[in-house]
C-alpha cells in the first residue's frame, strides 16, 4: 500500500503521512500494528492508528525522559521502564555505565518482537545487554506487586486510551512511589497540553499526595503534533529538579552521553513552562 495514512488520535485534527511502502500490519493481537515507510521520518509504528515511534524524531523523545532524570539524580542504577517495547529507552539509559540493571515491563509481546526484527536501530541491541530483564506485563500489575525498588522509573507508554489508560491512575502513581528508593523519580510522557490540556492537571492532581516533587518538562518532538509536549516529572525529593547548571554540566563532562537533542542547558531550560501551561498545573 503506497498514499496518505492519517493518524487518528484527535476528532477535530489530523497529521498525514506519504506512504512509500507499508511494511508491517497486524490485527490479530492485544493492539493493531501498523509499520510504514515514509520519505520524511523514515520508519513510522502506530498502534491503534496512534503515532508511536518514527526513527526520523525518537531520538527527541528517549534522549529527555532518559537522561533528565539521570543526570539530574546523580547516581542512578537501578531503572524501570513501563511501556517502551520499541527499546530506544533503554537504548538511552544502557548509556550510562552507572547503570546495573534496567527492567522493561512491557504488556505486549508482539511490540517487542516485531520492534527487533523491523526497527531494530531503536533499540540498537539493548535486548542483548546483559543487564536487562524484559517482562511481559501490565504495568500497573507489576507495579502493584514488585518488592523491588528502583531510582528511576520511566513511563514510556501509549496515550491514556486503551491498555495505557491505567499508567495514568492515581493507584499506579501511589504504587510507583512506593517502588522507588529514596530520591528516586518517575518520569513519563504526559501528551501535548495544548491538545491534551486535562492530562497535565489529571497527572498533576494524582501524583501529588505521593511525591514531594511533581512537575512537568517540555520537549519539541515534531511527530507529537500541537506544540511542546509536557513530561511528567515525580520525585521522592525535590533535590534532582533544584540541582544547578553547573552540576548537571558537571555530571555530563564526567559521564558523557551521545546526544543529538540533549544538553545540561536544554535540560534546566526544559523545566521553564509556557503560562498556559503553568495555568494546567492546580491543585
Ligand atoms: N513514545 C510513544 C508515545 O508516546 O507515543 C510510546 C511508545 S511505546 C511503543 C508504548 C508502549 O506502551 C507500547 O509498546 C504498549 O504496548 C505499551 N503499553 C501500553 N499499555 C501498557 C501497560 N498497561 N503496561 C505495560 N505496557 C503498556
Amino acid at each position: 500500500m503506497t498514499g496518505w495514512i492519517r493518524e487518528s488520535l484527535y476528532d477535530h485534527w489530523q497529521q498525514s503521512f506519504l506512504v512509500e511502502k507499508e511494511l508491517y500490519r497486524s490485527e490479530s493481537g492485544l493492539q493493531e500494528i501498523v509499520l510504514f515507510e515514509t520519505p520524511g521520518f523514515g520508519r513510522v509504528l502506530t498502534l491503534d492508528g496512534v503515532i508511536q515511534v518514527t526513527t526520523g524524531d525518537e531520538f527527541v523523545y528517549h534522549e529527555m525522559l532518559a537522561h533528565t532524570p539521570i543526570y539530574a539524580h546523580g547516581a542512578v542504577r537501578t531503572a524501570c521502564v513501563v511501556g517502551g517495547g520499541d527499546g530506544g529507552m533503554l537504548r538511552e539509559i544502557l548509556k550510562h555505565p552507572g547503570i546495573e540493571q534496567a527492567v522493561l515491563v512491557e504488556i505486549d509481546a508482539g511490540v517487542v518482537e516485531f520492534c527487533r526484527q523491523y526497527m531494530p536501530s531503536v533499540s540498537d541491541g539493548a535486548f542483548d545487554d546483559p543487564r536487562v530483564e524484559v517482562i511481559i506485563a501490565d504495568g500497573i500489575e507489576f507495579m502493584r506487586e514488585t518488592t523491588r525498588r528502583f531510582d528511576l522509573i520511566v513511563v514510556d507508554s501509549t496515550d491514556p486510551i486503551g491498555p495505557g489508560g491505567v499508567l495514568f491512575t492515581e493507584e499506579f502513581y501511589r504504587d510507583c512511589a512506593r517502588c522507588l528508593n529514596p530520591e528516586g523519580i518517575v518520569v513519563n510522557q504526559n501528551g501535548v497540553p495544548f491538545m491534551q490540556g486535562d492530562e497535565v492537571t489529571d497527572t498533576y492532581r494524582r501524583r501529588k499526595p505521593y511525591y514531594a516533587d511533581v512537575g512537568f518538562y517540555v520537549a519539541a518532538v515534531p511527530t507529537y503534533v500541537g506544540g511542546f509536549m509536557a513530561l511528567g516529572w515525580a520525585s521522592l525529593s525535590p533535590r534532582p529538579r533544584a540541582e544547578t547548571l553547573e552540576t548537571i554540566a558537571g555530571r555530563f563532562a564526567a559521564a558523557p552521553v551521545a546526544t543529538r537533542y540533549y544538553t545540561p542547558e536544554i535540560h534546566k531550560a526544559a523545566f521553564a513552562l509556557p503560562k498556559f501551561v503553568q495555568d494546567l498545573i492546580k491543585d
